[in-house]
Formats: C-alpha cells, sequence, structure tokens
C-alpha cells in the first residue's frame, strides 16, 4: 500500500537518510523504531512531502506521490497523527477534530466525529474543552481522533506514547489495534520498542538513517541486538 524506495532526505547538504527501503501492506500494523536522532521522524516527513526525497520514491496505492505538495498527499487517504502534544492547544477539542475534518464536508465532519466519540467517549465528555488544559493522554487520544476525521485508509502515528503513563499507553495501543480492526493500515514510529514490536505484525530498525533490521515484530523481539539496544537488554 506505501512503498518508500531507496529514499535519501537531505537537509541543505546533510544526507539525514540514506537510501531507506520500507514496505507497508494493506491491513499491516508495521512499527518503525530507532533512537534519537535515527531519522525517524524525517521519514515520516519525507512521506508527506515536506521535507520531499532527494532520490528514491514514494508510492500509495500504486501512485508515485514523491513530489506531489503535502496538501495533495493529504488528500489521497494518509492521515498523520503526530506526537500528542501538537494539537491546537487554544481550540477546543471540537474545534480540533473539525481542523482534521478541514477537506471533507459537513455530513462528513458529522459522521466522521460520532464515530471519534464512540471510540474515544472521553473526547465526547470533554468536546467544549480546551485542548491545551487536558492531560497527556486526553491529548494524544485527540490527535489521533482528528487525523481520523479524514476518513485515512492509512494512519501514520509519530510516538503515540512519548511522555504517557504506562496505563495510558496501553490504552492507546488498544485503540490502535481497534484501527487496524476497522480497515485502517497503521504505519508506527515510537521509541518504546517493546510495545511498538508486540503490536505490530512487522517491524523495521532505522539507525543513522539506514534500515538496520526488518522482520516480523515477534521476531524482533527475540532478536538479541534488538533486545541490547532497545530493550535493556
Ligand atoms: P527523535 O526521536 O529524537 O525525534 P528522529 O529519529 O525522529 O529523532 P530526526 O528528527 O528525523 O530523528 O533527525 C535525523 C537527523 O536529521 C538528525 O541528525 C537531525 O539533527 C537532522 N535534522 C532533523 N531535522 C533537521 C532540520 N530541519 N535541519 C537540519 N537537520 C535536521
Amino acid at each position: 500500500m506505501l512503498s518508500l524506495e531507496n529514499i535519501h532526505t537531505h537537509y541543505g547538504k546533510i544526507e539525514a537518510l540514506h537510501g531507506v527501503s520500507v514496505e507497508v501492506n494493506e491491513g499491516e500494523i508495521v512499527s518503525l523504531i530507532g533512537a534519537n536522532g535515527a531519522g525517524k521522524t524525517t521519514l515520516l516527513m519525507t512521506i508527506c512531502g515536506d521535507p520531499q526525497a532527494s532520490a528514491g520514491r514514494v508510492l500509495f496505492q500504486g501512485e508515485d506521490i514523491t513530489h506531489k505538495p503535502t496538501s495533495d498527499i493529504m488528500r489521497s487517504g494518509i492521515a498523520i497523527a503526530p506526537e500528542g502534544r501538537r494539537v491546537f492547544p487554544g481550540l477546543t477539542v471540537e474545534e480540533n477534530l473539525h481542523m482534521g475534518g478541514f477537506f471533507t464536508s459537513k455530513d462528513e465532519i458529522r459522521r466522521n466525529q460520532k464515530h471519534v466519540f464512540e471510540l474515544f467517549p472521553r473526547l465526547a465528555e470533554r468536546k467544549n474543552q480546551r485542548a491545551g488544559t487536558m492531560s497527556g493522554g486526553e491529548q494524544q487520544m485527540l490527535a489521533i481522533g482528528r487525523a481520523l476525521m479524514a476518513k485515512p485508509r492509512m494512519m501514520i502515528l509519530d510516538e503515540p506514547s512519548l511522555g504517557l503513563a504506562p496505563l495510558i499507553i496501553g490504552q492507546i495501543f488498544d485503540i490502535i489495534r481497534t484501527l487496524r480492526d476497522e480497515g485502517i493500515t497503521v504505519f508506527l514510529v515510537e521509541q518504546n520498542a517493546k510495545q511498538a514490536l508486540k503490536l505490530a505484525d512487522r517491524g523495521y530498525v532505522l539507525e543513522t538513517g539506514r534500515i538496520r533490521l526488518e522482520d516480523t515484530g515477534a521476531n524482533l523481539l527475540d532478536n538479541e541486538e534488538v533486545q541490547q539496544a532497545y530493550l535493556g537488554g
């Protein structure tokens, strides 16, 4: 469904991704793990076209989106749920959700919002609360809910567990499973390697701009190198 083929991405003269290839098949949860500075965010942003890859191709549903404007890419069925604190703090929960439905009609906004409130009853209870005053976990739920408002075929999640308590992380990962069960393909980028690999059908390990390992989530959890470097031995 999503293919990154030998992607190179530069910031000025500095190359941050040195030929990365990743494949996400329809219906899968795929996790990409890596340490700080490995290039995880750069990879996500390259999918979204900002910055664009300097070499290689990004294909989504067979279409080459490498050099498309970000707005076109977002309209094509990919939605990104950024790390939770990037919701609009001064807007209410409902206003944030409506921003996510920007490209859709009023009817769709109503329908999609109903669905988001079913998935996250907490957001329904707090629909008039300003996002900036909500807890970290609630803001993360809102970030995912906002991305869902665009009715995506594929959801990209950037570090959904960042800064959250273990109990809340469990809830967020349960929701990600629900999304997959509803037919949304999931590409997850995480520093929390253990949870991300447990959840994943397949996973990739990114190290300083290169894919170091790729395998099923279960095999990566068992891999000695992964255990030493990412699971605390
Ligand atoms: P983290 O988990 O800390 O967010 P990451 O894996 O997401 O890290 P990136 O943010 O993609 O890593 O960074 C990869 C490399 O690219 C780093 O060396 C970083 O300093 C560099 N980099 C990222 N953004 C820019 C930018 N706008 N300009 C110049 N260099 C950048």
